[in-house]
């Protein structure tokens, strides 16, 4: 089953739900008129299905290999599509013009990076650094390292890394060891290990550029003592070219369980040459500029592969003959009947796009929401985008992951005995999604950051504001959607209860309550995102097909009746506090 980029949908939802032409007065807006947003789209999907699908399953089988001279090979076909993409100018996409990348609005570049993703997510780890690299140089007293090598990041000549993790050092980031030791020169000689460092060495660009969270001989401990270094594979020379080799070494690359086409590097560094990004001691908080992006992109990446696993699950359901159907159903002239007409797999099926649409719809909504504080002149507006970015980045990296998992582990159950087979190809879905649930922090930990930063936004007006927005778009459709907003209200109670409980419990009952919340707050904003789906596709000028909005409006109902439920009783979860969590001895695990 060949994957297809989800254009149609992508373009319903950009048009018609958050209806673009609004923001037609933002900079760079203006550029997506008379068909340029389509031809975007289009030409990232052909990209898409026709060069890096066709690489997802050999990528996987072949992985990646470390050569006795400390190269790394990827899996054939990913050098020349590596090559051809960044010809093609499909890197630098979100970058700004400032830095000489191509400005585009995080809405279209979020779109594109589904496509890819879908296609194959191993390959799609290796991009991005130009947009990366442009947001972590964009401080004061750095303009030679960025002369020197921003400009090849964002074409893609070169990639990058972001080098944080340690042995003993994953969450805890402050826990890190690697030193710097300044020169006379004022650069650094940086000294240690990081591991699990993604594209840390491979053979797709001349070279690669780490950055890396170290700490300056003498810096406070824990998180306060740590700087941001940019330490390359190859020091640009006097013209900006790749001159002499640094040392950097890979040692290893992890034997992992999926996403077998990425390189999961260990590097030392050893005395290897660096330069100081922004203040000393002050790397972690730039390193968190780009948290808001990395950690939606693990809500892209999942929702990306859930759609390419419903694809195939799909496929594979109408062609599948086990069973009779029921009476009305039944088609006597084979055998058997195609299991989708069986109700049970309808309704796993169902369960996948039922959450794929709206998340789609959220993760181009806060997309959206990056672009406003960007460039909207609105200051009401900017605080407005920047308060949804605080409140809802945690739902898009850890809810948002956990049920792409899940949709991938659902559309894998469709094949029977058959999806547990490697041939078949819908388990590497399954494997590769599930390093979203930890990396960029794991999804524990966002919760933790939920409950304990972002609630909290502005004496919880953040999260006040956002409950009004989903409250009014209930009231708005109270007549015209009673099925979708009726529930809706419920889960909302539900949602502003246990926020109020939260604000006075204790901290461990705060920390025991975490994640149910963060899934409660994650399923109100799916379902916002339905109540916005069922009223463009029944606008007057809907561009939908009537099949077709009588397909949305029965999956919105699914949500309502079989997803949002659960609202419930994670409320009666968090409610139930820390108590016999804690009481417990831990000789008692
Ligand atoms: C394939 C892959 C690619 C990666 N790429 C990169 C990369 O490019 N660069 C990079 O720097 N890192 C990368 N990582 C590392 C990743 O970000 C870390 O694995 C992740 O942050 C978790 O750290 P850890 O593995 O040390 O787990 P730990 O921090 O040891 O956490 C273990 C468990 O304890 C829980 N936990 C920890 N602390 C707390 C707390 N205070 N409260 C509640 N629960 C807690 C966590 O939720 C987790 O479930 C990658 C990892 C993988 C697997």
């Amino acid at each position: 089953m060949q994957y297809r980029a989800p254009v149609r949908e992508t373009l319903f939802v950009l048009y018609e739900v958050l209806q673009l032409h609004r923001y037609e007065d933002l900079a760079d807006f203006e550029d997506l008129s008379d068909g340029v947003l389509e031809a975007i789209l289009t030409g990232a999907a052909e990209f898409a299905e026709q060069l890096l699908a066709p690489l997802n399953r050999s990528g996987d089988q072949e992985g990646c290999s470390l050569q006795t001279d400390g190269s790394v090979r990827t899996p054939s076909g990913f050098k020349d599509a590596y090559r051809r993409l960044v010809e093609a100018g499909w890197s630098g996409l979100a970058a700004s013009k400032r830095w000489g990348g191509r400005g585009l609005p995080y809405v279209v570049a979020s779109a594109v990076e589904e496509y890819f993703n879908g296609a194959n997510q191993s390959f799609s780890m290796y991009l991005n650094w130009g947009f990366y690299a442009s947001m972590l140089m964009d401080v004061e007293g750095i303009d030679n390292l960025r002369r020197d090598y921003l400009h090849k990041l964002i074409a893609g000549e070169w990639t990058g890394t972001m080098a944080l993790t340690e042995p003993h050092a994953g969450t805890d980031v402050g826990l890190l060891r690697t030193r710097a030791k300044i020169q006379a020169d004022g650069s650094y000689r940086i000294s240690g290990t990081k591991i699990f460092n993604s594209g840390g060495e491979h053979d797709l660009a001349e070279n690669i550029v780490h950055f890396v969270l170290a700490r300056i001989e003498a810096a406070p401990p824990g998180t306060r003592g740590i700087s941001l270094f940019l330490v390359p594979k190859f020091e640009a020379d006097a013209n900006g070219e790749r001159g002499r080799r640094n040392a950097v070494t890979c040692t290893l690359i992890e034997n992992k369980m999926g996403l077998r086409g990425s390189a999961t590097c260990v590097l030392n560094f050893d005395d290897a040459s660096g330069w100081l990004i922004g203040e000393p001691h002050r790397g972690l908080s730039r390193m968190f500029v780009l948290m808001n992006h990395t950690r939606r992109s693990c809500g892209v990446i999942g929702v990306a592969g859930a759609e390419a696993a419903c694809q195939m699950a799909a496929a594979y359901a109408k062609e599948r003959l086990q069973g009779r159907a029921s009476k009305e159903r039944l088609n006597s002239a084979k055998p058997a009947d195609p299991i989708i007409e069986h109700p049970d797999v309808r309704r796993v099926l169902m369960g996948i796009r039922a959450f794929v649409e709206p998340a789609r719809a959220l993760l181009l909504w806060m997309a959206l929401q990056l672009d406003l504080s960007e460039r909207s002149q609105d200051e009401d507006l900017r605080r407005r985008a920047d308060d949804r970015i605080g409140l809802l980045t945690p739902i898009l990296k850890a809810v948002l992951s956990d049920m792409s998992f899940v949709a991938a582990v659902q559309a894998q159950q469709m094949f029977g005995g058959h999806g547990y087979i490697v041939e078949t190809g819908i388990e590497q879905y399954v494997r590769d999604l599930r390093v979203l649930m930890i990396a960029e922090g794991a999804n524990g930990v966002q919760a933790m950051d939920l409950v304990s930063r972002q609630l909290q936004r502005r004496d919880g007006q953040a999260f006040a504001s956002f409950r009004q927005e989903v409250a009014d778009a209930i009231a708005s459709q109270s007549q015209s959607f009673r099925y979708l907003s009726e529930p809706m209200s419920g889960a909302l109670q539900d949602l502003s209860a246990v926020a109020e409980w939260l604000h006075g419990a204790a901290a461990d009952d705060v920390a025991a309550g975490a994640y149910d919340f963060m899934t409660m707050l994650g399923l109100v904003a799916l379902g916002y995102m339905w109540l916005l789906i069922a009223a463009a596709a029944c606008a007057e000028n809907s561009v939908l097909e009537e099949d077709e909005v009588d397909a949305k409006l029965a999956r919105a109902r699914f949500y309502m009746q079989r997803l949002l439920p659960e609202v419930a009783a994670c409320r009666s979860r968090v409610l139930a506090g820390a108590a016999d969590l804690m009481r417990l001895p831990v000789e008692a695990f």
